[in-house]
């Protein structure tokens, strides 16, 4: 029986683990297994929620484990350290615990075809000091770091009775939703007498944003929309401003101004894993893998790439983009695909970009909705953009565990959301 290796449980991965295991795994027509570093799975888009003490992730994860054993897949967790195309085989590391004791040793699995889905991480573009003082929101251990730093800050400043700077490198949606949920949790810390700080005078957030507008992907007055609304909130936005070093303490231009900063976050951009790198396949800048209109590797046709690791141009709609979007059509696709016999042709995959929603705190949300065969460009804001938001991650849900599953973990997280704070203090 051929063995299908998945590298990467996030967004695409676990959504193709799931379809495949369904369909081949559960009939026996192929051994599909899931590798992920982690034994959980949490979809990245709410990572900035998770920073900002907005949700608990716990809550939220998905046990890769269950899933597997639900859906007809193996599970394997560890993290991929080499990957030997000749003999087709994966070198997966040992698992270690929170103590740091070894729990599962070093393995290694072959495979006969392999999907590439590892993602992307952070991209610091060799800035002085950007990796070593800032954090990011990677993954969850990240995230939960960010809000226990943040937490501390405003407490100690509370004490000292100064102020808390944090600044945002990117004016992406990540930042923005940061800096969004950012001003939110702060208040509501104040209103719990966590610290004693005025949210609108001793917590500054600034953004730093290298091109002219915010969301510089998007639709440009969806950029103005939001640059307004977070002005409104008392946030910094600075545009056309490029970071030219990161120190301990500040954030410092390339016109030499100095941003002095307690808290800097780097959500300026992305790269692929460095593992991308080692396979000895076509990469682009940012590493990652060039795909054909199939998602498999130029040089290799039993290596596929899809998601934020994969670099693949569609002829009339130009370069993917590293979204969870994007992922989610590229697993539907693949697992398409795969399922079919060898030998029948197949389809070039096609991204269709149905436009994009960014949360800004609990009470807004705008967003671009791109339909119609010239594309058109819909502005949507209010309770619509909120909808459609929460809608982007009840789809992944329904995608995992299907309408009921979807439908009843909806309730209970309304539930939840209404007995307990809306912030998570410890
Ligand atoms: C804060 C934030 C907000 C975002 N907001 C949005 C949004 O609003 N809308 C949107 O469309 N997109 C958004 N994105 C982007 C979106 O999250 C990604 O495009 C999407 O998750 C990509 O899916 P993926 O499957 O390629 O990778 P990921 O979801 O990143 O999953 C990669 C997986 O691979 C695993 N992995 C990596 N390397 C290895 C290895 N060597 N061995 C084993 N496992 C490995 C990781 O543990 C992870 O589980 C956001 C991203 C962030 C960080």
């Amino acid at each position: 029986m051929e063995t299908i290796a998945i590298v990467g449980g996030g967004a695409g991965g676990l959504e193709l683990a799931t379809r495949l295991g369904d369909s081949l795994g559960k009939s026996g027509r192929a051994r599909i297994v899931l590798v992920d570093r982690y034994p959980t799975h949490f979809w990245k888009p709410l990572l900035h929620t998770v920073a900002a003490g907005k949700l608990d992730p716990q809550v939220h994860q998905v046990e890769y484990a269950a899933q597997a054993a639900d859906h007809g897949f193996q599970f394997i967790c560890g993290e991929v350290l080499r990957v030997d195309r000749d003999s087709r085989t994966l070198d997966i590391g040992s698992w270690r615990g929170d103590d740091g004791a070894e729990l599962l040793p070093p393995r290694s699995l072959q495979y006969d075809k392999l999907v590439l889905s590892c993602g992307a991480v952070t991209n610091f573009f060799n800035i002085p000091g950007a990796e070593q003082h800032s954090l990011t929101l990677d993954n969850v251990q990240d995230a939960e770091f960010f809000r226990k730093r943040f937490l501390a800050s405003c407490m100690q400043a509370s004490s000292r009775r100064a102020a808390v700077n944090i600044v945002i490198v990117g004016g992406g949606a990540t930042g923005i939703e940061l800096a969004g949920e950012l001003c939110h949790t702060v208040r509501t810390l104040a209103r719990y007498n966590v610290h004693t700080l005025d949210p609108a005078r001793d917590v500054r957030i600034s953004i730093i944003e290298r091109g002219d507008r915010l969301l510089p992907q998007l639709n440009k007055r969806l950029s103005g929309r939001a640059a307004r609304y977070l002005r409104r909130l008392g946030i910094e936005v600075c545009t056309d401003t490029t970071v030219a070093r990161v120190e301990a303490d500040a954030v410092v231009d390339s016109a030499g101004v100095r941003h002095p900063s307690d808290i800097t976050v780097w959500a300026a951009g992305v790269e692929a894993p460095a593992i991308c790198s080692t396979l000895g396949l076509a990469q682009n800048r940012i590493r990652q893998i060039v795909v054909t209109p199939e998602l498999r590797a130029e040089a290799d046709p039993s290596v596929f790439a899809i998601g934020d690791c994969a670099s693949y141009v569609c002829p009339d709609n130009g370069a993917v983009p590293p979204r969870a979007q994007a992922a989610h059509q590229q697993a539907v696709y693949l697992a398409d695909v795969l399922v079919r016999r060898a030998g029948v042709k197949v389809p070039a995959f096609r991204y269709r970009d149905y436009g994009s929603v960014v949360s800004l705190g609990p009470f807004a949300a705008m967003g671009v909705l791109i339909g119609g065969a010239n594309k058109r460009e819909m502005l949507v804001g209010g309770l619509a953009a909120r909808l459609l938001y929460r809608l982007m991650y009840q789809k992944h849900v329904m995608a995992l565990h299907g309408f009921m599953r979807m439908a009843a973990q909806s309730v209970a997280h309304w539930i939840r959301g209404k007995i307990t704070p809306p912030v998570k203090l410890h």
